[in-house]
């Protein structure tokens, strides 16, 4: 894609944000998740990406569940109450998630293991994004600018849209800044309903309550690491007690998602060193070592403490993150203040076993010669 067409796609979407015609959230919900999926799956040879709106509606779920909770503006705060995500009453997708949340006492990866249940919930999201946001997102005022998706393109037999080639690209590229354009313009969004404005009075931690990090699911991951990497720090090797760190491998400023396989167990010293860089290709590779090729024992882990993972997204984030790192000389850090520019040849690092298996499969039996 060229910069131009580049600059053009950013106008368009700030359009989307800034003038589209919604009572609800929902266009932000599906602006984000499809920047998601760009990062998450492979685009085709042409650069279109199909999506199952399975895979959108997975994505709702994801973003709303965790907003649903009772809102309150400080520990002191005499009132709290659930956010509306539209102007007159609560958007239909919350109503469907707050049931479910209910169910599974607030718990998403358990309520994912009771997988019938989860895919009639999921296929009940589906149809109000079908109805809702996705074929209205791409219409302002009363002109219909069809950059991301076509509505010709959609195609009933597996239920998937087509991102047009260069969109998935794009949001690869820009990943972070539409992230923060959407995050901002959703905040705003709710602070504008007027029966939130009770609720969330001059409270300033609204956008960490929506989009921050599950603090209570972290000592979970942290246990079972500390157990998978022997009680040593995934840096530096060294012995480290149960109270040490849990670090986001891929740093949370860069992909804000909590996903048992990003985690590793650190000192805190080691954790404060890294900061927000890229870690060094060496580790890298031990990542996808310890996380990946025998990540199968840590996903069970986390399935038993109903603690969410996906092995395969983490890998794609991965993958996505230094590919931009590579883009932008990134710095990549090894250890204490010992920071140096990222090489192309972090890619050897972090193909596994299984991408061997799969090369040599695609190539076919060796000919003898
Ligand atoms: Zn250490």
């Amino acid at each position: 894609m060229t910069a131009d067409s580049e600059i053009r796609f950013l106008r368009r979407l700030q359009r989307l944000l800034e003038e589209g015609q919604f009572t609800s959230t929902y266009k932000f919900a599906l602006l984000q998740a499809l920047a998601d999926l760009s990062v998450e799956r492979d685009a085709d040879l042409d650069g279109s990406l199909r999506l199952p709106i399975a895979a959108i509606a997975e994505k709702f779920i994801e973003y709303y569940w965790r907003q649903l909770p009772p809102f309150r503006a400080d520990a002191g705060a005499a009132s709290a109450g659930t956010l509306l995500q539209n102007t007159d009453r609560q958007a239909a997708i919350l109503q469907l998630l707050a049931h479910a949340r209910s169910r599974y006492d607030g718990m998403l990866a358990a309520a994912r293991q009771d997988s019938d249940r989860f895919d009639s919930l999921r296929t009940r999201v589906a149809r109000v994004i079908r109805q809702m946001p996705l074929w209205k997102l791409q219409t302002i005022g009363r002109q219909n600018e069809e950059f991301l998706y076509r509505r010709e393109d959609y195609r009933q037999a597996d239920d998937t849209i087509r991102l047009l080639a260069g969109v998935a690209g794009s949001f690869r590229s820009f990943h972070g800044l539409v992230t923060h354009l959407v995050r901002g313009a959703w905040v705003e969004q709710i602070r504008r309903i007027p029966a939130n404005r009770q609720v969330l009075g001059e409270a300033t931690t609204l956008p960490d309550f929506l989009f921050g990090t599950n603090r209570a699911a972290l000592s979970g991951y942290r246990n079972i690491l500390h157990d998978h990497q022997g009680g040593r720090c995934f840096y530096c090797d060294r012995r480290v007690a149960r109270n040490g760190d849990l670090d986001h491998f891929i740093a949370w400023s860069r992909y804000p998602v909590d996903l048992g396989h990003n985690f590793v167990f650190t000192h805190s010293e080691c954790n404060r060193a890294k900061r927000d860089y890229l870690a060094h290709p060496a580790h890298l590779q031990r990542w996808a070592e310890q996380n990946l090729d025998h990540g199968e024992a840590l996903s069970g882990f986390f399935a038993d403490a109903k603690l969410p993972h996906d092995i395969h997204r983490s890998r794609q984030v991965a993958v996505w993150a230094y590919e931009q790192g590579e883009r932008s000389s990134a710095h990549v850090w090894l250890r204490g203040k010992d920071v140096g520019v990222l090489a192309p040849e972090w890619r050897n690092a972090i193909i596994s076993v299984a991408d061997m298996r799969l090369a040599a499969e695609q190539l076919g039996p060796i000919q003898p010669v």
